[in-house]
Order: structure tokens, then sequence, then C-alpha cells
């Protein structure tokens, strides 16, 4: 190990004030300290972080770094894809979200060397740090899909919500004209880990429910493909989804993942445990593998072996999310490889309990702060209608409003959650504030 905790925090310990709260409680006393903190990523956990860092730390420095100058709010973009929402409702600026105070340095990470403590960019930046937080989010590697490319959305009845707010305008486009006219939709979700796993389900019940909203609903046939042999990670939630899936003639069938598309025929192919299964489809919503960043995958802060270490994500303790090998290192949001959590709900409890261990490292206390697992899902199931799943590592349910939003149930309350609500806690989390 290059660099033990102890020795982060006995470099860090002397002249920190004692009296930090943690949480991002602003009125306490910043923590005094000489750290360079540097953060990769200005996505949702990014901006969170720098704000966070910001109110607590007097001194020292803290440098975001991102290759993207806008900023996506990307659970707006089921809503885009939906037809409710124009594609610049996600679109902000990155500027718009960051402390004074802070570097940020707009420019793509190339690598991370977490022994000599070091980030190189494209363009040829280098920027050394005391603590390492990666934010970078996922990867969406379409080209793992055979014949399939970001330039076909909008075609050949190839959707894809996930590609970003043009992408999400030209589904909802497609999903329009074949709610008109029907025909035979297929949805699916890939074999990796992904963000907002509630997404392709979501998109499933908002095709049957415009068809039916529309009088077509006969002329639509609708399948949902499991990557696996569940709906949803969390067994009661598969069992509620598997019952509206029937009682909506929605058929499923499981361990199909995409491994091809052909868009001259619209035939989508199928890796399964019997061999390869070609579907037709007149509509699909293509939601690509996710893997971590290249900079991250090809370092040595993923995963050493198994699924996690083919696919990037970063070896972190679950609780902590600091890493394993790298103690000055952590990892928040999509990055993480840890069992759940690919939510921007997750990150807003994520950030507070990584800046909290910082402060700690710098303070030299312990931190007891840690995430649970927490991942909510608002799962819309029509226009109007969401069920708000919250779940933790161990798949218990934890309602935020228990008595006033029962999870399981298709409500009104938990549709707004998601359509008004959600984008202001996410901005307000942005800010350190939520
Ligand atoms: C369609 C869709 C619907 C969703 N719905 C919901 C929902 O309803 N509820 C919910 O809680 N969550 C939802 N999510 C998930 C949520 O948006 C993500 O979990 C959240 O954004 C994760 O935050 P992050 O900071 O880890 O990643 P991101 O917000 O993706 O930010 C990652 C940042 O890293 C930057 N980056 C990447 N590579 C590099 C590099 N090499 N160098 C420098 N910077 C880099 C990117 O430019 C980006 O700004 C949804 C996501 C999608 C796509």
């Amino acid at each position: 190990m290059p660099f033990s905790r102890r020795d982060f925090l006995k470099t860090f310990t002397a002249g920190a004030a004692l009296n930090y709260a943690p949480l991002g409680l602003a009125s306490k006393s910043p923590v005094q300290t000489n750290a360079k903190v540097v953060i990769l990523g200005a996505g949702a956990a990014g901006a969170a972080l720098a704000n966070r860092f910001s109110d607590a730390m007097g001194g020292g420095s803290i440098t975001v770094i991102d290759g993207r100058k806008e900023h996506l709010y990307q659970p707006g973009l089921t809503l885009v894809a939906a037809g409710l929402k124009p594609g610049n409702y996600v679109v902000s600026q990155t500027t718009d979200w960051l402390p004074q105070g802070v570097n940020l340095i707009t420019d793509w990470v190339s690598e991370v060397d977490p022994v000599s403590q070091t980030i190189f960019t494209q363009s040829g930046h280098k920027v050394s740090y005391d603590v390492l937080v990666v934010a970078m989010g996922c990867r969406l590697a379409y080209e793992k899909i055979e014949g399939m490319s970001k330039d076909l959305i909008g075609q050949h009845g190839i959707g894809s919500v996930y590609a970003g707010p043009e992408y999400a305008e030209k589904t909802w486009r497609l999903l329009d004209a074949f709610t008109d006219k029907g025909g035979r939709a297929v949805f699916s979700r890939p074999g990796t880990e992904m963000k907002c796993a509630g997404q392709p389900l979501k998109y499933t019940f908002l095709t049957e429910d415009y068809a039916a909203r529309k009088g077509t609903r006969d002329r639509v046939e609708i399948e949902y493909l499991g990557h696996d042999s569940n709906l949803f990670g969390v067994p009661i939630v598969h069992e509620k989804l598997r019952m509206l899936f029937e009682a909506r003639d929605i058929a499923t069938d499981f361990n199909h993942v995409m491994t091809a598309i052909d868009p001259g025929r619209q035939v989508a192919t199928f890796q399964t445990p019997t061999g390869l299964v070609e579907k037709e489809f007149d509509f699909t919503n293509v939601i690509p593998p996710m893997v971590a960043p290249d900079p991250i995958l090809n370092s040595d802060l993923k995963w050493q072996t198994g699924a996690w270490a083919e696919q990037g994500w970063m070896e972190v303790d679950k609780s902590s999310l600091r890493h394993v090998r790298y103690p000055n290192v952590f990892a928040v949001g999509d990055i993480a490889g840890v069992p759940k959590g690919k939510t921007a709900a997750s990150v807003k409890w994520q950030v507070p309990v990584v800046v909290d261990h910082v402060l700690a490292d710098l303070e030299g206390r312990e931190s007891d702060q840690s995430f649970n697992g927490y991942t909510s899902c608002p799962l819309i199931t029509k226009i109007g209608r969401a069920m708000l799943i919250e779940f933790d590592y161990n798949n218990n349910l934890t309602p935020s409003f228990p008595g006033v939003i029962a999870p399981l149930e298709e409500l009104w309350i938990s549709w707004l959650m998601k359509e008004v609500a959600l984008k202001a806690t996410y901005n307000a989390m942005l800010r350190g504030r939520a």
C-alpha cells in the first residue's frame, strides 16, 4: 500500500479544528487544513461534493475536473422521452452549480495514478492531490452491442433515452409514432450494472399507457426481457411488477441480454441460456451496457476480480465509500463498486458520508458516518401514477414518508415526486443543501 491511512491522518491532523459538524452544517467552524482535494466529475455527485467541501474547509484547495461544460439532470430524460418536457429541461451549465473559490478544470481526465497521487488530463494538465474523490459516473458502452451506434437513434424504431436530451426527444417522437400506428415493442436492460435500473421498466409502462390512451392498445404488442431471472433486484418489487405487467398484458421473459441489433431488418439479438435469440421490433429503447470511464477502468482503482473488475467499478468499502487499497481515495455516485446505489437519490446520502470521512481524516478523528445502500426509484407506471420505491443494501424497503406514501402503490403523489419535486431536491443537493 503506497500511503497508509495512518500516514494520511498524521499528515493532515495538525491545526485542524475539532468541532466540525458532519452532514454539511455550515454554521460550524470550517476545518483548517492545507489539503489539496481533487474531485473528478462535476455531475450530480461532483457538484454536491464541491459545495459541501467548500462550506466545510478553511484553507486548502478544491479542484474539480470535468470535460463537459453542461450539467445534465438525467432523471429528467425520462420525462423528455415521454413528451412531457423539452430537451433543454435537463440542461444547465456546470459553472451554475460550483461555489466560488473552487478551481474548475474543463478537460477530460485521461489517467489516474493513485501511487504518485497524480491526475493527468487530455490536454496536458497534471494535478496532484492529497485527497481524491472520484465521481465520474458511467460510460455508456453502445459499441458493445454489435451494429448499434448513437447515429441510429430516432430511426428504424431504435430509441435510447440514456444517450442525452436530443436523443430522448428523438425517442419520444418514435414512441409517439409507434403508439399511433401499432406494432411490436421490445424492451430490455443490459447485463452490466446500470444507473437507474427502474428506467427500462418505466418506459415499458409509459409505452403501454400511451397506446391505451390513444385507443391503439389492441394493435400494440409489448415484451419486456429481463437480463437475469428478476424484473427488479428487490424480490417484493419484482413480484409487484410481475403482477402489474400481467394485468396490463405486457409479456415477460428472462435471462435475455441484447448483443446485436440489425437496423435494416429491425431485429435485436439476445444472448440467452439456450443460445442466441432474435426478436423483431417496431420500437425499442436500447439501454447500453454501462462501464466505468476509461481512466478508472484502466487504473488500479477498480475491483481486481469478477464482473466489477471487467466493468471497472471502483473497489471501495460499501459503508464508507473509501478505497480499500488507497485510503485517501473515495468514490461517490455511479462509479462506486457497491451493490446498490446507482441513482441520484443515493448520491444525496453518499456525499455527506464521504465528506465527513475526509474531514475526520483531516481532523484526526474517526467518522461514524456510513452509507446504507439507500437507492430510490420513482417507478412511473402511467402518466400521473408512480410507485416510490426506496430500499437499502439488505433489500429492506426504506420509505421516506411512512404512512403517507406506500411504496408499492401506484400513487399520484409519487408521480408528483418524480415530475415536480425531484428536480428541486436534486438542485438543492447540487448546492450541498439537501
Ligand atoms: C434516463 C435516466 C433516468 C434516471 N432517473 C433517475 C431517477 O428517477 N432518480 C434518481 O435518483 N436517479 C435517476 N437517474 C440516475 C442519476 O442520474 C445518476 O445516478 C446520477 O447522475 C449519478 O451521479 P454521478 O455524479 O455519479 O454521475 P453523473 O451525474 O453522470 O456525472 C458524471 C460526470 O463525470 C464526468 N466525466 C466522465 N468521464 C470523465 C473524464 N474522463 N474526465 C472528466 N470528467 C468525466 C461527466 O462529464 C459527468 O459530468 C437516471 C439516469 C438516467 C440516465
